[in-house]
């Protein structure tokens, strides 16, 4: 992560289990200083994730949660908003709901955005991580798993650094990952 961006990265991460990795930092419980959206090629380039429906929904998502925004809902069903864990695969591979945000996402943005202060954590020039900063691929680095959805897909992570920074991993684990023991913290199921 570079300090004031979102860095929006996709590569073959290997068959991890996480189809996108959002990873958001917070200072002072309230600010958030830098992103990283990763999208993860090994699975996309699979007959069962490769098309453009289920890309734009799974990108769309893990930049958003750069942003501050979380899930409308997380059981699968469409909210037709990029925030939800609706399927664009197999008999949905066609199907275009839930590739954007909604009205609901935006909504929030503003409500999120209109705070008062004077604060500003964005970078005054762009800059790219390096493409050897892959520090968050390692699962032991996440800290605690303090949330899942009863499905498996959906995981939250947290860490705290020494300097009180929080950490976040919004992590969008695959059907075959998430199906394998819904209740399972996945990062130790081993392999997919
Ligand atoms: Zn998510």
């Amino acid at each position: 992560m570079v300090s004031g961006t979102t860095q929006v990265c996709n590569a073959a991460y290997g068959f991890n289990g996480w189809l996108g990795l959002a990873t958001i930092s917070i200072t002072g419980g309230t600010h958030i200083t830098q992103g990283s959206a990763k999208m993860n090629d090994s699975y996309f380039n699979t007959g069962t994730y490769n098309n453009t429906n289920e890309r734009q929904h799974v990108m769309c998502q893990e930049v958003a949660h750069t942003f501050g925004l979380d899930h409308q809902s997380t059981d699968g069903s469409s909210q037709n908003s990029c925030m939800d864990y609706f399927s664009n695969t197999g008999a949905n591979a066609g199907s275009a709901l839930s590739t954007q945000p909604n009205q609901h996402d935006f909504d929030e943005l503003a409500l999120i955005y209109a705070h008062l202060d004077s604060t500003t954590t964005v970078a005054s020039a762009p800059s790219k991580s390096s493409a050897a900063d892959n520090a968050d691929d390692d699962p032991n680095s996440w800290g605690m798993l303090v949330s899942q959805s009863n499905n498996g897909r959906s995981s939250t992570y947290e860490a705290y650094d020494r300097d009180g920074t929080k950490t976040v991993r919004h992590v969008y684990w695959t059907l075959e990952a998430a199906s394998k023991c819904p209740g399972c913290d996945h990062r130790y199921d081993g392999g997919h």
